[in-house]
């Protein structure tokens, strides 16, 4: 093949030209799988975060996973998962309350309602 940068022929599986040291097509293509071992994005304590507040039991579940992964790739969106982990805790606490209000309102009604 042939370098892009300077036009020279070089080596098929050359990852840069030997002419003026460009990257080449194979370098390229090499580049996004060595990219995503290095600073691979931990998706999962994303997902966590938000699930945490629209639903916290798989916000809490994708945050510890997040967690776990986080330290596999050496520290990476660790705060986050430890975010997703707390408020996905306190989201539950409080629909926990919420939900226990409610039922206590509709017992409270129901026991009302038979009485009379
Ligand atoms: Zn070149």
């Amino acid at each position: 093949m042939y370098c892009k940068n300077c036009g020279n022929q070089i080596d098929d599986n050359a990852a840069v030209c030997i002419h003026c040291g460009c990257a080449t097509e194979n370098q390229q293509t090499l580049q996004p799988v060595q990219q995503t071992t290095g600073n691979e994005s931990n998706t999962i304590a994303i997902v966590g975060f938000v699930f945490a507040f629209l639903f916290p039991l798989v916000g809490l579940i994708c945050s510890i996973i997040g967690l776990k992964k986080s330290k596999e790739l050496g520290g990476a969106q660790k705060g986050l998962a430890v975010a997703g982990i707390v408020i996905s805790a306190i989201v539950m606490i409080i629909e926990i309350i919420v939900i226990a209000f409610y039922a206590s309102l509709i017992i409270a009604l129901i026991s009302g309602a038979a009485t009379m």
